[in-house]
């Protein structure tokens, strides 16, 4: 059994189709300039001819967003900075085109994937993707051609690059498995979009695979057996149909209200990090958009998006959600998330520094242009402005006379402004003890666990040496989240939960009992919670959730909650 992670989820047997690279390994030759440079302009014709007709090839398969990453691979193929500096080393060095391709590339290549920030890991992935193309067609040697796959496979691979992802033939390919990656790579997002059953990060195990071996793809536990025994097989059989029926069952459920056995109502909404999101949400039956991280619109761009910019995002998912409410998160960068045009101050904890609120309270430049964008966008339906790191209520009191102070300039202007809410995200423990006082002044309140247990642990939420101090079961994590809601509901306002523990399925029984309105996931996990609201009663609930609260670790409220709740996990 090879273990990995499950990205993209489903089970399948069939047999292998190994992805394997021609070896592209380049030797430093001595070289006329001219000549060289001839066999890279056409190269980089022949890359730019392929990447529009695999863009072609994958319309239709993939939404919008996703095709975009072909114009950022035509773009890399054009990119002045990559293709002089290769120009400038062929001449100045006298060697061969494929080998001055090859140093520029490693040379960027490395360059972001030192980068702390996944998202610049993965523009190593475009500019590898480009490059390996370019070099290919200077030595010309065919790159292989998944279109040609014309029976059910299992693709194995190093990586997919996101010219492989859009070649797959659906039909053909029934999962795949790579030895590198993790549940944000491009490939694991392609495999979500296209529905393609994935396991990434298998390492180098994976490897022993050949062409044609059987395989068993468990993308749901995160599993890859090669050649296992007809035993094996037999049993798969079995939990594929089970996982079959589940997701019929599951999908009949999207229509279906959000409500325990004894009738209380829950919002069951989505967490969103592009206008592309939206959908998702809606085809897995969300109420809503409980988290828009806007930051992802600043980290996709090159510079500040303009307010036109951010209105016509902010007013899409808004029109796409059918007057359902959407919570729209005003910038949290800093922290783990930088961006390449906007220099951040070296700390020595960002985590604990100059980000979120505090940055666009100091930067009301970058601020304005944000809050001008979002109040544009609220006149085309439900609209909820929330602001992430509020510690204490005069911060939240700025930055709700800013919003306010924005809407009389544009009133002033004669832009129409629609109805909105303002509400703060708990993620610092200091505002969770407060939240009855913060609850008197905001309209909704949002708990973001990521942070909330980072915060309430002193425990780096991205250092795996500390990982284990994540524990959203953990009582005194619940105790906050049990001081929120109660405060919250004093003053009659609700609050949802926008960190990854809304979505995770044993912590939905437990939150419910705790009193949570709205809980924000992943598209994907929607139809499950769903599932688990529907089979539970809230009074039932509440007395678990009392119960939790007085338990000593988070090993005995996990037990607590499995004694006391069935959890389908399958
Ligand atoms: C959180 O902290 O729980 C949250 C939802 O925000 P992010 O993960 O974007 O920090
Ligand atoms: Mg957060």
């Amino acid at each position: 059994m090879i273990k990995g992670i499950a990205a993209s989820s489903g089970i399948v047997v069939s047999k292998v189709y190994k992805l394997e690279y021609p070896d592209l390994s380049v030797e430093q030759k001595e070289a006329t300039p001219s000549q060289e440079f001839e066999k890279l302009e056409n190269a980089i014709a022949k890359t730019q001819s392929d990447i529009r007709s695999i863009e072609e090839k994958a319309v239709g398969k993939l939404s919008e967003e996703e095709l975009a990453i072909f114009d950022a691979h035509l773009m890399v193929s054009e990119d002045p900075e990559l293709v002089d500096q290769i120009k400038n080393l062929i001449e100045s060095e006298y060697v061969n085109a494929e080998f001055a391709t090859h140093q520029v590339a490693s040379m960027f290549i490395g360059m972001f994937e030192s980068m702390e920030d996944a998202y610049f890991k993965e523009r190593a992935a475009d500019i590898k993707d480009v490059t390996q193309r370019l070099i290919a067609h200077i030595l010309n040697t065919p790159l292989p051609d998944l279109t040609l796959i014309n029976e059910e496979v299992v693709i194995v691979a190093h990586d997919l690059t996101p010219s492989d992802t859009a070649q797959l033939n659906r039909q053909f390919t029934l999962g795949f498995a790579t030895q590198v990656g993790g549940r944000t790579s491009h490939s694991a997002i392609m495999a979500r979009s296209l529905e393609i059953p994935a396991v990434v990060g298998c390492g180098e195990a994976l490897w022993s695979a050949h062409h044609n071996d059987v395989i068993i793809l468990d993308a749901v536990e995160g599993r890859v057996y090669l050649n296992p025994t007809q035993a094996l097989i037999d049993e798969y059989a079995s939990k594929i149909e089970k996982f079959q029926q589940r997701k019929e069952r599951l999908k009949s459920l999207k229509d279906a209200k959000s409500e325990t056995l004894d009738g209380h109502h829950v919002e069951l909404v989505g967490n969103i990090g592009t206008p592309n999101d939206v959908h998702s949400v809606n085809d897995n039956g969300g109420e809503g958009v409980g988290l828009y991280r806007t930051e992802f619109l600043y980290m996709d761009a090159s510079s500040l998006p303009s307010e036109e910019e951010q209105t016509l995002a902010y007013a899409k998912v808004i029109k796409d959600m059918n007057n359902k409410p959407v919570v729209v998160r005003t910038l949290d960068i800093g922290g783990d998330k930088e961006l390449s045009y906007l220099p951040f101050p070296k700390e020595m904890n960002p985590f604990l520094g100059y980000r979120a609120i505090r940055l666009c309270l100091d930067r009301t430049d970058i601020f304005k242009t944000q809050v001008r964008a979002l109040l544009r966008a609220s006149v085309h339906g439900n609209l909820h402005i929330m602001f992430p790191m509020i510690a204490t209520l005069d911060e939240f009191r700025q930055a709700k006379s800013f919003v306010l102070e924005t809407e009389k300039e544009l009133k002033s202007e004669g832009v129409e402004v629609g109805e909105y809410k303002l509400g703060m995200m708990v993620e610092i423990p200091a505002a969770a003890m407060l939240a009855d006082q913060f609850a008197k002044e905001v309209d909704f309140m949002s708990i973001g666990t990521n942070d909330l247990i980072q915060y309430s642990m002193a425990s780096d939420r991205m250092n795996e040496k500390v990982s284990y101090l994540y524990q959203p079961y953990n009582p005194s994590i619940l105790r906050l989240i049990k001081l929120t809601i109660d405060g919250a509901h004093k003053h009659n306002k609700w609050v949802g939960m926008c960190g990854e523990m809304a979505g995770e399925p044993m912590a939905v029984p437990l939150l419910l009992g705790l009193g949570l309105d709205e809980f924000s996931m992943s598209a994907s996990s929607i139809l499950v919670a769903r599932e688990i609201v529907r089979s539970v009663n809230y009074e039932d609930m509440k007395s678990l959730a009392l119960k939790a609260l007085e338990c000593s670790n988070e090993e005995e409220v996990i037990q607590l909650i499995k004694e006391n709740v069935t959890i389908p996990l399958n």
